[in-house]
């Protein structure tokens, strides 16, 4: 647990440290020509997004730091399990487990076919006997 600790502070840091960089490119230059404007424009844009994306991640890591300080563990909003710890590591700030992220991106009844496979072939197996 110590381990994952100081790993997700870790990630804390670079993530700040990311999101203090790019709010420097926000700083408005004086540029020379129109050209110039449109170019820092765009960056300006492009930091932008990057900067929402650093913010997202430090506030997911920072209540999954929370959460793992406190002992316990985030749970799915769907189904109420234990959100397993490498998921959000990965995707920090989720608030389901894998099953249910797919289910929901799948639609619904996304497991049907396989279980409706299964089925069909045991019935096969069944009538040859
Ligand atoms: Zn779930």
């Amino acid at each position: 647990m110590d381990h994952t600790l100081t790993y997700i502070q870790t990630e804390l840091a670079e993530a700040r440290t990311r999101l203090s960089l790019l709010r420097e490119a926000f700083q408005i230059q004086p540029c020379a020509d129109e050209l110039d404007a449109a170019g820092h424009l765009t960056a300006v844009h492009l930091a932008e997004s990057c900067a929402t994306h650093s913010a997202e991640r430090i506030r997911g890591l920072q209540s999954l730091l929370d959460f793992l300080r406190h002992g316990g563990s985030p749970l799915c909003e769907d189904c109420g399990e234990e959100i397993p710890l490498a998921r959000l590591l990965a995707a920090p700030g989720t608030t389901r487990c894998c099953e249910c992220q797919q289910a929901l991106e799948n639609g619904e009844g996304g497991s049907a076919p396989g279980f409706l496979a299964e089925t069909s072939s045991t019935q096969g197996l069944a009538g040859n006997y």
